[in-house]
């Protein structure tokens, strides 16, 4: 084995190394963020917590059921 096929393995294996970055970098560049909660705000204590959490009363939305039962109530 001589040294210009040396220097060509040499390449190959540079050239091989520079590909996978350059296609992990891309495929992590293409992950789609992790996604992120909706937050929704009680419309009777306005505490914000996380949408599929919150009870949906149509337009408003509440923490618990108790705050549900009271209905909306203006921020003071
Ligand atoms: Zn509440």
């Amino acid at each position: 084995m001589g040294l210009p096929r040396l220097i060509i393995l040499a390449l190959l294996v540079a050239g091989g190394v520079w590909l996978w970055r350059r296609f992990n970098q891309r495929s992590n560049s293409s992950t789609p963020p992790s996604p992120v909660q909706t937050m929704v705000c009680c419309a009777h204590c306005h505490v914000h917590l996380p949408q599929d959490r919150a009870l949906a009363d149509s337009p408003y939305w509440y923490c618990s059921s108790q705050h549900q039962q009271q209905g909306p109530k203006a921020r003071d």
